[in-house]
């Protein structure tokens, strides 16, 4: 098993331009570069297949169809999913959220119940407390220590008022992986929805969100190296059909009179207007992309990259590491006290090194550790030791200059 960073990072057209030759990019977990294959796609789109899709009847309009409705088969591929009417195409994983909070809870009484956690992406936090406001709903949080969220007492939150468990599969701000056969088992077979905040897993490993068992699984193509504003919804299909659509408009329709609508059958229910049919197409190249890569030994990469970064770090003296090399998706998020992140992350970027600094739309989790800012490195697999070792290296330079 044999995994090449630098000829996977030949795919990139990006670090191949000459103000992007030394370019060290470690802002993976906001979004990654893309290939050659998705950047064509897009453009070969607008040149070849351009029309709306399910509308008009003439070829080009036929074939955008077509393309959309093969890209989705894939992506129910590349999750696992049972049909394709199982897969809703959103603008990001930030749609897919407030779509299922908006159509999951407009079914739910005042003081039910929707379990969250303090680690959650903004994302998976703001449209549950819209949701809460309007319908009167409790939201809870799983037992945490210093903001990581301790899945295993998850019990603790859960009543016969639970109707919606929302938590993310791995944090972006500090890297853990929920360990979701142990979260399922703390489920059990309780009468409640299970929807997984899946952006940033996606991006390092392979979906299956049959043997997960979450009920939804939702995700962001740029993530795992596909265009911007594309992003899939996966819901179990009983799910589905009885949930209420979340927008209206064109697309999701079978009949439009003037006081009432009947709606498409799935997943056009949940489509209203026009998707990003440049952005799909895109993704279909992605997952094309992703399926001709050797994921486990890509995975395998990551996970020694991430390993070897936590260590070099955690030799520097004062440096404080918040996150943990275990089950972690290749983030790695740190604090140091005698500099503001930021400072630093202006000096990296002088060195053409690209990391993030701030809460990492997790303020809550940030919070609860005890601090407003930390410096996140992110890691994709075309990063290699050198990447890593550059980084230290500046990173060492520059306490160096405090001292
Ligand atoms: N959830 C998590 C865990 C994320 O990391 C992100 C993006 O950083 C999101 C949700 C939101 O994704 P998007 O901005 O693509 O909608």
């Amino acid at each position: 098993m044999h995994f090449s960073p630098e000829y996977f990072k030949t795919h990139f057209p990006l670090f191949a331009q000459q103000e992007n030759r030394n370019l060290v990019y470690l802002d993976n977990a906001a979004t990654t570069q893309k290939p050659a294959c998705v950047i064509d796609a897009l453009r070969d789109f607008y040149l070849h297949s351009n029309a709306n899709t399910h509308r008009s009847s003439h070829r080009l309009a036929r074939r955008a169809t077509e393309m959309v409705e093969g890209v989705r088969r894939a992506a129910a591929g590349f999750l696992n999913a049972r049909s394709p009417r199982e897969i809703i195409f959103t603008r990001g994983a930030t749609e897919g959220l407030n779509l299922l909070a908006n159509s999951l809870c407009g079914t739910l009484q005042a003081g039910d119940e929707v379990v969250l956690s303090t680690a959650e992406h903004h994302a998976n936090l703001v449209p549950w407390q819209m949701m809460a406001e309007r319908y009167g709903l409790t939201l809870r949080f799983v037992p945490d220590a210093r903001g990581i969220p301790q899945f295993d007492r998850i019990g603790e939150v859960l009543s016969s008022r639970t109707k919606i468990v929302s938590v993310t599969a791995g944090s972006n701000a500090l890297g853990f992986r929920t360990d979701l056969a142990a979260l399922r088992a703390s489920l059990g077979d309780r009468n409640l929805y299970w929807v997984l905040d899946g952006a940033q897993l996606a991006a390092h490993d392979p979906v299956d969100v049959a043997a997960i068992g979450c009920d939804f699984f939702v995700c962001s193509a740029h993530k795992f190296y596909g265009p911007t504003g594309i992003g899939l919804v996966f819901g179990k299909e009983e799910h589905l059909r009885s949930m209420p659509p979340w927008q209206g408009g064109g697309e999701m329709i079978a009949d439009v009179d003037l006081l009432s609508s009947a709606y498409a059958e799935l997943p056009h229910k949940f489509e209203a207007g026009t998707s990003s049919l440049a952005g799909i197409a895109g993704l279909g190249a992605c997952l094309e992309f992703i399926a001709r890569q050797d994921r486990v030994a890509m995975a395998l990469h990551e996970q020694q990259l991430q390993q070897y970064l936590h260590e070099k770090l955690s030799q520097i003296s004062e440096l404080h590491l918040l996150s943990n090399p275990r089950h972690n998706l290749g983030i790695v998020s740190f604090t140091h006290p005698r500099c503001a992140a930021i400072d630093l992350a202006q000096w990296l970027d002088g060195r053409d090194i690209a990391v993030r600094v701030g809460h990492h739309c997790a303020q809550p989790l940030l919070r609860a550790a005890g601090h407003t800012a930390t410096l996140r490195a992110s890691l994709a697999a075309y990063n290699t030791r050198a990447d890593l070792d550059r980084f230290v290296a500046a990173v060492e330079e520059f306490l160096r200059q405090l001292d």
